[in-house]
């Protein structure tokens, strides 16, 4: 019998996406495999309506909403999950793979003596038992990984789409109240609000995502840029170069030393298309790219391309859809 854990990750009170496709996956697995149950842990304030709404499948999330839990601490999300993981004596625990679970997951691997294994696409979720492949080498070779540790924690990088609809049983959320007494609170002193920039999305949720690279000139060309992401309901994602240049935020930089992503379009706008950057978007459904190199690697990926200046093909390209989107 298997018994996995899910966190359900929340930022601002809303259940980030990637946790929701994550423990809708594993509950898909779990209704064709009869050894495996799921359950979940969830620390914050959040609508518990909308998420129950959202999640497939049958099970038990644990829900620690005391003041304590609403922002980020990585000492009480430890013992949370830790203490959750040891009385379920489940045998993996899964993340989404985000700046979140990248310091969490290694806490908890050291304290239950669980083999970690981070940045993982879960490509069939029926081999998660014996074995994975995980992309290495900015994604130019698979590596196979056997576990001898019966206990496993994974972050996941993309779950694969689900095809059908989840069957819907009753999922229980049981609160656990008063975890820690205020006195406590002198001993986790590291409490940390990560917040994003107006409450824009992050890249790593975003369904569509314009992103900038060097071609993109400077600062200012990434106005055109978020016109098309404004008009497109998606967000703007960056190359390294322009957040090494300051032209836009840590958070926004995709590939290796940056965020990867799953979008179901994205747009590389001036990016030649590096190994390094490649690494963060092979998830991506559709990848579109406007670059004035025709030889630029990034259209030996690319779906749609199109060969030429960015400050041309950008005002022409939000002229188009303004027109096609009005008369919708
Ligand atoms: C260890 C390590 C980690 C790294 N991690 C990352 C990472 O996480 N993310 C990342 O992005 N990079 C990363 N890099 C850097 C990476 O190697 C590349 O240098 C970087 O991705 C290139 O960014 P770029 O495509 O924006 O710039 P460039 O390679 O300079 O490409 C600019 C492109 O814009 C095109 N262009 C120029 N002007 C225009 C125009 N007017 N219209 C249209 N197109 C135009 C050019 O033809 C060119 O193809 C890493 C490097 C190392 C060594």
């Amino acid at each position: 019998m298997y018994k996995y854990l899910v966190f359900l990750e929340q930022r601002e009170g809303v259940v980030k996406n990637a946790s929701i496709e994550l423990w809708n996956t594993l509950q898909q697995l779990a209704a064709v495999r009869e050894d495996i149950t799921v359950c979940g842990v969830l620390a914050g304030t959040v609508d518990l309506h909308q998420l129950y709404d959202s999640l497939a499948g049958k099970g038990v999330v644990y829900h620690a909403s005391d003041q304590g839990f609403t922002l980020y601490n990585s000492e009480r999300y430890a013992r949370l999950a830790g203490d959750i993981f040891k009385r379920e004596a489940c045998s993996a625990l899964f993340f989404a793979d985000t700046i979140l679970s990248r310091e969490l997951a290694p806490k908890l691997s050291i304290r239950l003596k669980a083999a970690m294994l981070s940045g993982f696409p879960l490509f069939d979720a029926t081999g998660v038992d014996s074995g994975t492949l995980r992309p290495v080498y900015s994604g130019s070779a698979m590596a196979s990984f056997h576990f001898d540790c019966p206990l496993r924690i994974y972050t996941i990088s993309s779950v694969p789409i689900l095809s059908g609809t989840s069957s819907r049983g009753h999922i229980d959320f049981i609160p656990l109240q008063r975890l820690f007494s205020d006195t406590e609170e002198e001993f986790y002193p590291l409490l940390r609000r990560m917040t994003m920039r107006e409450g824009r999305q992050d890249v790593t949720e975003a369904g569509i995502i314009i992103s900038g690279g060097r071609g993109v000139g400077g600062a200012d060309g990434f106005v055109l840029l978020e016109q098309l992401a404004l008009l497109l309901g998606g967000v703007v994602g960056a190359s390294r170069p322009t957040v090494d240049e300051g032209w836009r935020p840590q958070s926004e930089q995709i590939g290796q030393t940056g965020k990867t992503v799953n979008p179901a379009f994205y747009f590389a706008c001036g990016i030649s298309g590096s190994v390094q950057h490649l690494a963060g978007i092979a998830s991506s459904a559709v990848v579109v790219a406007i670059n004035n190199d025709c030889h630029a690697p990034i259209f030996d990926i690319a779906d749609y391309g199109i060969v030429g200046d960015l400050r041309l093909v950008l005002p022409e390209l939000l002229c188009t859809l303004q027109d096609f989107l009005k008369k919708q």
